[in-house]
């Protein structure tokens, strides 16, 4: 039989990018095969995300654009299907239905396993519609990724061992649309693990909305923390880099911060956000932290693991925040210096209780003091990667780089790093003597001879999978 083809448009964080990777597994086993082509595919599902400014207008004008497509293949007795899966089904499913009849399949993030399902329904009853969060666990149903398809994903990878938050952060919907913390069991995160490790994977980035609160069943009848978890990681053979994300302030233990200290595999960098300097802000943003617990945190860490760096998410103009909230924020990024932050300005999402408060910063304001953050931010990190010029640091090599000759890879901080080689050099970590700075690139050359290990990944992705940010 043809395969039928999948397209996959994937938005925000990087649970959505796995969890598209999960969808291209599951519907694999139904004759499905991926497309970078929209106009080529028999089903296109819009993985959408609620983070984001404007997200469900976005998501609109995308299915306008498909409903043209979808009308044009009926034209030619072709059938697309169009499937919006994501936090934004999740959280407005009954109005995309409405609102949208081109959509066949409404799929919440908890029931990507039931997707072969919801297209037969559809197919047959005209529409589908599941947001329920089911009570099965949904990781017992997705089959794992086959061996080419784990190889042609590159060698670093993620694995999600923790989904859903119970912190209710009073401006943000993942509390809503991918409901209470669960975790894993950590026997299936090292099955998980061990099979990306055989066909080729050393890095894993462990992904969760509120990854450091993990507390899955361990193989001893207890409760693991993450920190035990990386220990437990690090023993898998082929298994160099670890890292995960994101994680909240409060859940900062000390088995986390000793397992930094201790497991060469855990790598120096932690994402770490915290949205605000200003207690005031922080209270009504219900972070459950304020700025001085944030410090000591950092201070933990930095006390333990001396070449540590952080990053870091900030919302500028939360509704109240004056002028002085800000100096705060501006004062925390100050006296923590960041090897890297993102920002963003305060957008109200539906149903959360922030869009119900009233002291909106006006929209000069935000824009003016986001520049000033951002401008400090990319001081820090401009200073940060300046500081590896003229120093030996190691770097996981990942791919060819766009010019000709280069192999990319990633230091331990995620920079990347340039050297003229061989793709022999793919998924060694070697080290590499930094000669300059390109923005936000690093050139060198290799401070050791190529040693011969295994082959080269037969195929590589364009982009590290840790280059969105999400949840915490
Ligand atoms: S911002 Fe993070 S911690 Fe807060 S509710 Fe959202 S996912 Fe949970």
């Amino acid at each position: 039989m043809k395969p039928r083809k999948l397209h996959i448009k994937s938005y925000g964080c990087q649970m959505n990018v796995y969890d598209a990777q999960r969808m291209v597994d599951t519907l694999a086993g139904e004759g499905f095969v991926e497309t970078t082509n929209a106009d080529d595919a028999d089903l296109v599902i819009l993985n959408t995300c609620h983070i984001r400014e404007k997200a469900s207008e976005k998501v609109y004008s995308e299915l306008g654009r498909l409903r043209v497509m979808k009308e044009e293949a009926a034209r030619q007795g072709r059938r697309i299907d169009i499937a919006v899966a994501g936090c934004v089904a999740q959280a407005e499913g009954g109005e995309i239905i409405n609102r949208a009849p081109v959509v066949d399949v409404v799929v919440g993030p908890q029931s990507y396993h039931h997707l072969p399902q919801l297209l037969a329904r559809a197919e047959r009853d005209g529409r589908a519609l599941e947001t329920e969060f089911p009570t099965e666990d949904k990781f017992a149903f997705l089959p794992p990724p086959k061996p080419d398809v784990i190889r042609a994903r590159g060698i670093s990878a993620f694995v999600t061992i923790q989904e859903g938050c119970d912190k209710f952060c009073t401006f943000c919907v993942v509390p809503y649309t991918r409901g209470a913390e669960v975790s894993r069991p950590v026997s299936k995160i090292v099955d998980d693990v061990k099979r990306l490790a055989d066909h080729g994977v050393r890095e894993i980035t462990l992904i969760g909305q509120n990854v450091n609160a993990y507390h899955g069943e361990g193989p001893d009848g207890r409760t693991w923390p993450l920190g035990t978890l990386l220990h437990r990681l690090a023993e898998i053979p082929g298994i160099v880099r670890l890292r995960y994300s994101t994680s909240h302030p409060r859940d900062i233990d000390d088995a986390l911060i000793e397992a930094h200290r201790d497991i060469p595999a855990a790598m120096p960098f932690v994402h770490l956000p915290v949205q605000s300097g200003s207690d005031r802000i922080l209270s009504a943003m219900n972070r459950k932290h304020t700025a001085r617990d944030y410090r000591r945190a950092i201070d933990r860490f930095r006390s333990l693991c001396q070449d540590i760096a952080f990053s870091s998410d900030f919302i500028v103009g939360f509704p109240g925040e004056s002028e002085e909230d800000f100096q705060a924020t501006l004062a925390l990024v100050t006296q923590i210096g960041y090897a890297a932050a993102y920002s963003f300005k305060y957008s109200p999402r539906p149903g959360t209780p922030a869009a119900e408060m009233q002291e909106m910063v006006s929209a000069d304001e935000m824009d003016e003091r986001l520049a000033r953050l951002q401008e400090l931010i990319d001081s820090q990190q401009s200073a940060f990667n300046r500081a590896s010029i003229g120093t030996t640091v190691d770097v996981l090599f990942e791919r060819p780089a766009r010019n000709p000759g280069q192999i990319v890879g990633r230091t331990a901080y995620l920079q990347p790093a340039h050297v003229i080689a061989t793709e022999a050099i793919v998924g060694q970590v070697l080290p590499v003597k930094i000669e300059s700075l390109e923005r936000y690139s690093l050139l060198g050359e290799l401070a050791c001879p190529v040693p011969r290990l295994a082959a080269a990944p037969e195929t590589m992705p364009t982009t590290h999978p840790s280059e969105t940010t999400m949840g915490a």
